[in-house]
This record gives structure tokens, C-alpha cells and sequence, in this order.
């Protein structure tokens, strides 16, 4: 039974909502968004709204002229800091073509592909993300990279200028129907970090933008800054996105759930490197991932070891595996579509993964690690860039026309920062040579 499109837009309005806000990201992860008051929202699960379609990528140009906007599903969240006579809801948005089919470089509708592969292969995925991010204060309007607090992991500190705001996260995602698991100081000064509860991952990636959001909001709300680029200081730790996954078999599926866990993995390993292209999309992100800072270097995989890439959480038969490279400042939904893609391709392929690694990677020797076969992940964003040129599984999850804009888009990024002369190069070289 479909639900007639202005029942939803009913709905709010009978909350008191007067604005319906359409969210998405656009290639490069950057947050959209068209804003409908609620009298006009029925549209947004009708026909859509009409946007100029050069305007749905960043700075990149498509063919087509006019495309449409609409809900991507049920789902909308009142946001709960605007003012009650402008309360403003958000919608995550699908993009469609003027003559109303899913747009193939929608990255919403990348990720429904991907789940609706799952089901054919007869597994259930559940997402939660462990999302890092900044607090910093303000000075003359521009965000300061020193930090306001000297607190440490799990510290509660009255010196903590961050708390009021991560508290208050917190309560605004719980009000909007945002699981959060629990909120909490992370390493470095300054530092915080959200773990949102398990969802299917159509929903887990509704959440993150939403989220990602509210930490924006919030942070605005009480004159922080808050960022979520992966190293955003010299020297102390990076903000991760580390992505949970909880596997399950469906009835009739053809292994048991610690069979599918093993394949599963083996596929996500086997396609690391590219994968980085995506989870970790920015020139910064490659910053983080260095040794020292509890982020992982290495293609290795443990239970109890030191910053690996993967790690099981409680043997095979649990299902639950933690992706550690993701950064959060990448696309919810491409991130979501090429890690499942990958552990897909593993389970497809009936792929094992190598010996776990369970000793800390950064005591071996260059030598031993070369010995042993170990890979390491991408050192920059162009060698990322030149994985997942050659990677089918990417190219798969992304379809022809996102693999093809991202990269372009993104090798131009790579290709305008390779040129820069530092500031580091001149205080190190220029009184030298
Ligand atoms: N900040 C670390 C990272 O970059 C993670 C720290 C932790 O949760 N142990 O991934
Ligand atoms: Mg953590
Ligand atoms: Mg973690």
C-alpha cells in the first residue's frame, strides 16, 4: 500500500513543523539541501522538487538540465535547535530525472543498489559508526587550531570546553530519532567522539549525515567550530570513522554465519587499497594515516592488536567486524555501497582472509613486513586515486557515471595540491640550500 505523498507532509505539519528541509551530499561528500515550507512538502514525496541539475556536484557540469529532488524514504528528523514558529525538519533526498526514475549518479539510490545486491546474496548488514571529530574556538570568525581543553580520553574535566556541546549532540540526536550509543572525550585535546547505535545501512547513512550535521549545528550554537577533518593538528591524533558491521545469514543462505564473517573480511582486505579512493577522500585524510596515532597503516587484521585495519570483535561466529580506515569527512552513502560491495566480492569469490596479525605491526622491521607479504595502505590521495582507477569493485558499486565524476574531480584536487610549496618545505629547505 503506498503512502499517498501528502501524508507525510501531513504528518509534520501536525508536529508544528514549518519547514521541510531536502539534505543530501554531493560527490565530494559536501552537504545540499533545498528548503520547502510545509505547505509545499508534498511535493518532496510526489513528483519531487525541481533543481538545476549542474548544481547536484560540486563544482562538476552534467548533461542534464533539470533534475528532481524527493524524500528518499520515511525517514525525517525534526531538527530540535530551531526556534518552535520555524521549526525546520530534515529529509534525506534521493535524486531523480525529470522523468522521475533514480538518477544513476544519486549516491542514496548507489547505496539501495548495493543492499538490494545483499538480499539476492542472502545476507543482512547492520552499520555503527564511531565518528571522531574537533571542537575548536573561534578567533576573529576563523577557527583556531589550538585547542581550547587539555582533557584525554574519557576525561571529565570542568576544563573540557567541549562537553556542553557533546552533551548536548547527544540529547538533539535522541530527540530526532538518532540512536547514540554513548558520547565521550577521545585521545588527543579537543578531541570527541559519537558512536551511533547498529542500523540497516540505508538508515546508518541517513543518521551520519544527520549527525554530521548536528555536531555542525550545535558547535555554531555555542561559538565552537566544530571540523571532522581527519588531521586537523600536527602531531596529535586524527579524527576516525571507525565503521562496525554485523553480518547475519538469511534463512536458506548457504553459509553458516562465522563462514560468511571470514569471506566477508577477505573481501574487504582484498580491496583495502581502492577502497581508501572513498573512505578516505581527501588529501588530509592520508595525514592520519601514519604511524603513532592509532589509526591503521597496514593491511592487517586481528583480534587484540594494536591499530590494525580490521578487527573482529568477538570471534567469527559473533559476525562482527570494525573497519578502522574510514575518516568521517567521506560520502555516508559511497562509503556504505563500496564497503559492501567489497565484502560482497569476498563472499562471491569464497575469499579467505590471510593470518590474523597478532603482534603491534609498527615493532617489525621494514624488512619483516615486506617478508611477510604486508601491504601497506595508500600514502597519499593520488596513489588511493591510482587503485581505485583499476578496481572493478569500486567501479561496480559506484556505476559508470560517480566513478568516473569522482575521479576526475578528485585527481584534479590531488593534482592542484602535488603543486603547492609548503610552508614546512620553506622553514626546512630554504635556510639550507
Ligand atoms: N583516532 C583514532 C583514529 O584515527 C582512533 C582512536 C581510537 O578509537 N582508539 O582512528
Ligand atoms: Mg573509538
Ligand atoms: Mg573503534
Amino acid at each position: 500500500e503506498p503512502v499517498p505523498p501528502d501524508e507525510p507532509a501531513r504528518r509534520l505539519q501536525a508536529q508544528g513543523v514549518q519547514l521541510v528541509q531536502l539534505v543530501y551530499a554531493d560527490v565530494l561528500g559536501v552537504h545540499k539541501g533545498l528548503t520547502l515550507p510545509v505547505l509545499q512538502a508534498a511535493a518532496a514525496w510526489g513528483d519531487g522538487v525541481r533543481v538545476d541539475g549542474a548544481s547536484l556536484e560540486g563544482f562538476m557540469r552534467i548533461e542534464e538540465r533539470e533534475m528532481r529532488l524527493r524524500a528518499g524514504g520515511e525517514a525525517v528528523f525534526v531538527l530540535p535547535w530551531t526556534p518552535a514558529d520555524e521549526r525546520v525538519a530534515a529529509v534525506p533526498a534521493a535524486i531523480y530525472t525529470r522523468e522521475g526514475q533514480p538518477f544513476e549518479g544519486c549516491p542514496r539510490e548507489r547505496l539501495r543498489r548495493a543492499v538490494g545486491r545483499l538480499d539476492g546474496l542472502g545476507v543482512a548488514v547492520e552499520f555503527a559508526f564511531e565518528m571522531e571529530f574537533y571542537l575548536l574556538r573561534r578567533h576573529r570568525g576563523r577557527p583556531e587550531v589550538r585547542v581550547p581543553d587539555r582533557a584525554g580520553y574519557l576525561d571529565l574535566s570542568v576544563r573540557d570546553a567541549g562537553e556542553p556541546v557533546r552533551q548536548a549532540v547527544a540529547l538533539a540526536l535522541e530527540r530526532m530519532g538518532v540512536v547514540v550509543e554513548s558520547v565521550h572525550h577521545a585521545v588527543a585535546p579537543a578531541q570527541h567522539e559519537i558512536d551511533l547505535g547498529w542500523q540497516p545501512p540505508l538508515t546508518a547513512a541517513d543518521h551520519l549525515l544527520v549527525a554530521k550535521r548536528t555536531v555542525y549545528a550545535v558547535a555554531e550554537r555555542h561559538g565552537m567550530h566544530a571540523t571532522f577533518l581527519p588531521k586537523p593538528r600536527t602531531g596529535s591524533h586524527g579524527s576516525g570513522l571507525h565503521v562496525r558491521m554485523r553480518l547475519r545469514p538469511l534463512p536458506g543462505a548457504p553459509w553458516s554465519r562465522a563462514a560468511l564473517t571470514r569471506h566477508w573480511l577477505a573481501g574487504l582486505l582484498q580491496h583495502a587499497r581502492p577502497l581508501c579512493a572513498i573512505t578516505n577522500p581527501l588529501v588530509n585524510s592520508y595525514k592520519r594515516l601514519v604511524p603513532g596515532f592509532e589509526a591503521p597503516v597496514y593491511v592487517v587484521w586481528g583480534q587484540e592488536t594494536h591499530a590494525p585495519l580490521a578487527r573482529l570483535v568477538a570471534g567469527w561466529e559473533a559476525g562482527e567486524l570494525e573497519w578502522r580506515a574510514p575518516d568521517p569527512c567521506c560520502h555516508p552513502y559511497l562509503a556504505l555501497a563500496v564497503l559492501l560491495r567489497a565484502g560482497a566480492d569476498g563472499l562471491e569469490r569464497r575469499l579467505e582472509p590471510p593470518p590474523p596479525l597478532e603482534e603491534n605491526v609498527f615493532e617489525l622491521d621494514p624488512a619483516e613486513i615486506g617478508a611477510r607479504g604486508i601491504e601497506p595502505l595508500p600514502g597519499s590521495l593520488g596513489e588511493a586515486l591510482d587503485d581505485m582507477r583499476v578496481s572493478a569493485v569500486v567501479r561496480d558499486a559506484l556505476g559508470e557515471y560517480l566513478f568516473t565524476r569522482y575521479l576526475e574531480a578528485k585527481r584534479m584536487e590531488w593534482d592542484i595540491y602535488r603543486v603547492q610549496v609548503h610552508q614546512w618545505e620553506l622553514d626546512q629547505y630554504l635556510p639550507v640550500f
